[in-house]
């Protein structure tokens, strides 16, 4: 089959990659489209150590299983169902389980991917196939009302006007929240303000500590830093980016300032595919070009070097993502 393989040395394109086998409780699925996202560019740069088959973000078509025949997406961990964590409902944090495309698990860069039967969710037919690969990173900004209790017009400031900045903020103003995103780019800013946030380019953000919440989506090493200067005494911040290598900064103003930080990663399914069903969230927005499968390493390219949103790739040709 085809699929986008990151090895030792590079990316690279293959037409014979010898198609996955089910597990025992998986389901093969034919993917139609996928994303490219920030974790897919940083796993190329040397985050995780990962080898294998690229890509975690996808919409395919269940082979076999329950939903055999309909579009499912797919999370992304694959937890062994038993440890302690796994019965106590943490299946995202299973010590030993396996990451779709980032960890121990061949990714949806192919032609067919695997996961547990019990990993997949129908897509609904209201929602299209572009739209629903946007499933994956909006779970992940649902997150953030999961793990975080919200006031109504609690001032929330978002660091990051990327792919995932764009769909914290707009989850965040729809929770009621008053959202400001600080970020580099005239393009997504104004994209933004289209949507209806307040934007501010980061040279102009004022180094006030006013914020009740930061949420940092930049995937920059600067990007705690610049939580800790403009969030206030007793306020939290959500780091949603991963960062590949060490940080080094001072926490003394987490203890001064009895900061709250939290980490956020996977989230909920089944709201953001109710969010993605009901319109409530805009993602169609976010797609900056939809590249052939074939020539996935160029999009995997101008995602790392341009300002780009999203790129997605249309994997099954005969059924471009309408
Ligand atoms: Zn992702
Ligand atoms: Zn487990």
């Amino acid at each position: 089959m085809r699929a986008v393989v990151l090895g030792a040395e590079s990316v690279t394109f293959t037409a014979d990659y010898p198609a996955p086998i089910p597990a025992v409780g998986e389901v093969a699925v034919r993917v139609l489209c996928a994303g490219v996202c920030e974790t897919d560019l940083q796993l190329v740069r040397g985050y995780m150590g990962f080898r294998g088959i690229l890509g975690h973000e996808f919409v395919g078509v269940a082979e076999s299983g329950p939903f055999r025949g309909r579009r499912v997406v797919g999370e992304i961990n694959a937890s062994c169902g038993t440890c302690e964590l796994c019965r106590q409902g943490l299946a995202n944090h299973c010590p030993s389980r396996s990451v779709l495309g980032i960890l121990n698990r061949d990714g949806a860069f192919a032609d067919v991917v695997c996961l547990p039967q019990t990993n997949l969710h129908p897509v609904p037919d209201e929602i299209s196939t572009r739209s629903a690969v946007f499933t994956e990173p909006l779970a992940a900004a649902f997150q953030i009302p999961a793990q975080v209790p919200l006031r109504s017009g609690q001032k929330v400031v978002v660091l990051g006007d990327g792919r995932l900045g764009n769909l914290c903020a707009q989850v965040l103003a729809r929770e009621g929240c008053s959202v400001t995103v600080v970020g580099k780019h005239a393009r997504k800013l104004a994209l933004l303000s289209q949507l209806g946030l307040a934007t501010v380019p980061l040279e102009s953000l004022s180094r006030e500590r006013r914020a009740d919440l930061v949420v940092d989506c930049t995937g920059s090493p600067t990007g705690l830093a610049t939580a800790l200067e403009i969030v206030r005494p007793r306020g939290t911040i959500v780091l949603k980016t991963t960062v590949a290598g060490p940080q080094t900064l001072s926490l003394a103003p987490v203890v001064i300032d009895e900061v709250t930080i939290v980490g956020s990663r996977c989230g909920p399914f089944p709201r953001a595919l109710v969010a993605l069903r009901e319109r409530q969230i805009d993602v169609e927005s976010l797609i900056d070009g939809v590249y052939p499968l074939e020539e996935a390493t160029t999009a995997l390219d101008r995602a790392h070097t341009e300002p780009v949103l999203k790129f997605l790739l249309a994997v099954d040709p005969s059924s471009p993502p309408p």
